[in-house]
């Protein structure tokens, strides 16, 4: 048996053991610490698998993993085993972390901020709507439907998959053990029924609600009269004739009520824009009270609308349906003040036969420090002839990482503008670089994108922990999802690998790598402070080139005998700390960081040449690559060695040619070559012409 498949099975065998070993018994001391007050613990219950738990016969509630009931990676790749008490009326108790190789908070933020993050769970029921938002966390009032939780800063994706772990498992557990969980059943849009309805006959047969909000059904919900809040939309209604909020609402999916109010031609997009299993609300409003926040952003969840059905809350989002426009609303139809379609995801256990019930969270500010919140709701069932309950489907819910890419549009777009910017550098490198100060801007502007936008912003820094990652899936078994799990990186590393082949690692290393804009920053101060610049000698540059080598196979190696140990050693890159944390870190890692730019300063981009991992793997992989498309001339070595002088990174070699192991792209060697201005030979050569003419003109002069 040959070594990789065999390598395979001790690692699958050796994940099977680990799987049962760490899934079969949960210790009784961890059940105690959830449920301090049990007596007994019963047998554990299987489908799902849970432990009930009891003060004396009574039912305090269920312990469980939720590594028996999830499968959602986390950025690491491997699941966030967490440990659960959910007691028999739904809520959670506690939660505690079994087991988890979340990087950022393994060996970035520590465990503490993920703890801190779970403690937020308790005392929340799996009948609330939980949204990791910490600009709205702590603001709802008692009884409310949603429930905002603060996220964890740089740890976005780790969080949103503890939040779909835990309401995922405890959903399923109350669901099937707990009463008034229980799944609706699916059911199935009778696409025959349709008859053509204006606005009048829609709202007359139910198939359209109307939903009035007067100013003293708002009034019951706030303690101080409406007049005394610091609210410009509320005043500007309340100044206006009665009633406060005019909404219609209705389910688009039934043609019926599709093609009535859409049109036939708006309701095939909408049909094509929604995904097996999603359904679609049509929300307007006529009155001057809208239902949509200020600040509500299209293609999210609005704060101020929300939706629940039996009691369970029911995720909704913008569908960014009708762009700007207005929709095609049967011709009777009042004029419209606000509009919305929105997006109900398949796994939210929505049936549309059932009664749906619309609520108005509603959220006034007393002034600046001082909010009170109310919620109105109004319900609505439509006719079941238009559905067909017979047909259940079971529908797989959207996975995670397409949410995350969802979620992410405006992180993945910029990535891809600037990306583009960067291919059409290359493309027309010649051209660019015989215009010297636009080669600087065009170059500068994408490195200040680069740090700011894809570093700090979008979280873009590649790492040789990713490289790690790759190599351990590979033996593994390769799972496309884990690396889908981040689109930004996922982006990124596509990119740089396809342009690896084409131009070498110096696409990365001298445009996209957020560190190396900041040690390019840290060369530039130097220059302004005029430090001086220390020269290595030729040979000790040579050696120190290859230590970078030696690292990432240390580093690749440990990766093998202990991922922990490897995460660890990846400290060696500064890239957490400076670019993940921006310096927020404890001192050691600040002061390393920091050291490396400060000899940055004299020694050119000192941490690149010498010592990173992550740049010798690319330029491993860049040694294939198709092109060598910076151009020399044949005087570049012998006798001209003005480029070889000017390059900082000291990539050219005295012959001329260009180690494209080391070169990082700047170009600034073909703008010297380019530039009739700038370049040694070209100057001589134009120096001797000038010469031949002036001594021409002295012969004509002579004759
Ligand atoms: S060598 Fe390392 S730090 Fe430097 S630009 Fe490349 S990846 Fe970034
Ligand atoms: S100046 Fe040096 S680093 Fe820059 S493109 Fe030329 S060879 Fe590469």
């Amino acid at each position: 048996m040959s070594f990789i498949p065999l390598l395979r099975m001790i690692a699958f065998l050796y994940w099977m053991l680990w799987s049962v070993v760490a899934s079969a018994e949960i210790a009784e001391a961890d059940i105690q610490a959830l449920f301090p007050k049990l007596t007994r613990v019963g047998g554990a219950l299987q489908n799902p698998h849970v432990i009930p738990v009891y003060q004396l016969d009574q039912l305090l509630g269920y312990v469980f993993e939720t590594n028996d009931l999830t499968d959602l990676p986390g950025f690491s790749g491997e699941r966030i085993n967490l440990l659960i008490g959910l007691d028999a009326a739904g809520q959670l108790v506690k939660l505690k972390v079994l087991n988890h190789h979340e990087p950022i908070f393994l060996h970035g933020l520590g465990e503490r901020p993920m703890i801190e993050f779970l403690n937020q769970y308790e005392g929340i029921t799996v009948d609330k709507r939980v949204i990791v938002d910490s600009r709205h966390s702590g603001q709802e009032q008692a009884g409310s439907s949603t429930v905002y939780i603060d996220g964890v800063t740089k740890a976005t994706v780790s969080v949103l998959v503890m939040n779909d772990t835990v309401l995922s498992a405890a959903l399923q557990v109350a669901r099937a053990y707990l009463e008034g969980f229980t799944r609706p059943p699916s059911v199935r849009v009778r696409e025959d029924v349709y008859q053509p309805y204006d606005w009048q006959a829609l709202l007359e047969s139910g198939l359209v609600r109307r939903w009035t909000v007067s100013q003293a059904d708002m009034q019951t919900q706030f303690p101080l009269d409406l007049q005394d809040y610091a609210d410009a939309e509320l005043q500007h209604a309340l100044e206006q004739s009665a009633p406060l909020g005019e909404y219609f609402y209705a389910y688009l999916n039934t043609p019926v009520t599709g093609k009535n109010l859409l049109g036939e031609q708006d309701y095939a997009r909408l049909k094509q824009a929604l995904r097996p299993g999603e359904h679609a609300l049509l929300v307007v409003a006529t009155g001057d009270y809208g239902f949509l926040e200020p600040a509500f952003r299209r293609g999210t969840v609005p704060s101020r609308l929300g939706m629940s059905q039996n009691g369970l809350p029911v995720d909704i989002r913008g569908l960014d349906f009708f762009d700007n426009s207005a929709p095609q609303l049967p011709a009777d139809a009042p004029p419209l003040m606000q509009q919305g379609v929105f997006r109900i995801k398949a796994q939210s256990g929505f049936d549309p036969s059932q009664p749906m019930t619309l609520t108005l969270n509603l959220d006034l500010a007393r002034n600046h420090l001082i909010r009170d919140q109310g919620e109105l709701s109004d319900s609505y069932q439509l006719p079941a002839e238009l559905f067909d309950i017979q047909a259940v489907t079971d529908v797989k819910p959207l996975p995670l990482w397409q949410r995350l890419w969802l979620d992410r549009w405006l992180q993945i777009s910029g990535l891809v503008l600037i990306l583009l910017v960067v291919s059409a550098a290359f493309i027309w490198q010649h051209r660019l670089s015989s215009q010297r100060r636009l080669l600087h801007r065009v170059r500068w502007s994408v490195m200040l994108l680069t740090l700011f936008f894809i570093g700090f912003y979008a979280q873009g820094q590649l790492s040789v922990v990713n490289i790690y990652t790759l190599l351990l899936q590979l033996i593994k078994g390769f799972d496309i999802e884990v690396f889908l799990l981040d689109p930004v990186l996922f982006v990124l590393w596509t990119y740089v690998f396809i342009s690896l082949f084409l131009w070498g690692r110096g696409v990365f290393c001298g445009w996209l790598c957020p560190f190396g804009v900041l040690q390019e920053m840290a060369s530039k101060l130097g220059g302004w402070l005029k430090l001086k610049q220390v020269k290595i000698p030729a040979k000790l540059h040579q050696r120190l080139q290859k230590l970078k080598y030696l690292l990432l196979v240390a580093l690749v190696a440990s990766a093998f005998y202990s991922v922990s140990l490897a995460e660890r050693l990846a400290e060696l890159e500064p890239f957490k700390t400076a670019v993940t944390l921006v310096f927020v870190r404890s001192w050691p890692f600040v002061v390393y960081a920091l050291l490396l730019l400060g000899v940055g300063m004299v020694i050119h981009k000192f941490f690149c040449r010498y010592l990173c991992p992550l740049g010798a793997g690319l330029a491993v992989l860049g040694k294939f690559s198709l092109f060598r498309w910076l151009h020399r001339r044949t005087e570049c070595g012998s006798p001209c060695q003005l480029c070889r002088v000017r390059c900082e990174i000291d990539s050219i070699n005295r012959d001329g040619s260009i180690d494209y192991n080391e070169c990082v792209q700047c170009m600034e060697c073909i703008v010297i070559l380019n530039n009739e201005d700038q370049c040694a030979i070209e100057l001589s050569q134009a120096k001797r012409r000038k010469k031949a003419t002036a001594d021409n003109r002295i012969v004509v002069q002579q004759v």
